[in-house]
């Protein structure tokens, strides 16, 4: 079983380079926003539960949280691992992940760290622009569609995530940053970090990705 842990700022293109990594390792894309994204849109009662945090750019309750990424790894298209993405967000989830796994017979292989400047999230995070249908992402500084307000993959219209407003950014990225330096520290003592630039072409950081995925044995660096 192949974990790999994908950390980063809100902004840092994990889900972007998550959906890479997918294709490239064969074990799926887990992304706790987007299971929680899909419950709130469900109306389901995690998703009911979920949004009151998600709208103001707080972190959903750790044990809400861990409740539904442990059922999304039991599910049989995860028995070869998977790529985690937005989670663990603190410490607290950290250990909770690595005592499943332990269980398991298994351990996050790697941890690759997208860093990216402060200032260029809060411009990425402030231009980006969802699809409704789907959740394809777009970005009006960076990557915009081809016609303004449409997803070029669907044709749906394009949204602004709630929690992408001003507002709600510097919330997130203050409340978020401190919880990363948290996980990274985590992963720096179990040897699983790997640090890659995030400031790049997303072919050139999906490169540096995957070299840092095929490195030594946990531990080297
Ligand atoms: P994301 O798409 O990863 O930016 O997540 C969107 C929102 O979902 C976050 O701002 C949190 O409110 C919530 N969320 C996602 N993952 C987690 C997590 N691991 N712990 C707590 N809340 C989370």
């Amino acid at each position: 079983m192949t974990v790999v842990v994908l950390l980063g700022a809100p902004g840092a293109g994990k889900g972007t380079q998550a959906e890479i990594l997918t294709k490239r390792l064969g074990v799926p894309h887990v992304s706790t926003g987007d299971l929680f994204r899909a419950a709130v849109r469900d109306g389901s009662p995690i998703g009911l539960e979920a949004r009151r945090y998600m709208e103001r750019g707080h972190l959903v309750p750790d044990d809400i949280t861990i409740r539904m990424l442990l059922a999304r790894l039991h599910a049989d298209d995860a028995d070869s691992g998977a790529i985690l993405d937005g989670f663990p967000r603190n410490a607290a989830q950290a250990a909770a992940l690595d005592s499943a796994l332990a269980e398991r017979g298994s351990r996050v292989d790697r941890a690759p760290y997208i860093e990216v400047p402060r200032d260029e999230l809060v411009l990425r995070l402030s231009g980006r622009w969802i699809c409704a249908a789907a959740g394809h992402v777009y970005n009006e500084h960076t990557n915009p569609p081809m016609q303004p307000g449409r997803c070029d993959v669907d044709g749906s219209e394009l949204i602004q995530r709630v929690d992408d407003e001003a507002d709600a950014i510097r919330t997130r990225l203050a409340v978020q940053l401190d919880a990363l330096a948290e996980v990274v520290e985590h992963y720096r003592r179990t040897g699983a970090l790997r640090t890659v630039k995030g400031v790049g072409t997303i072919d050139a950081v999906a490169e540096d990705l995957l070299a840092a995925l095929t490195d030594d044995p946990v531990g080297a660096a």
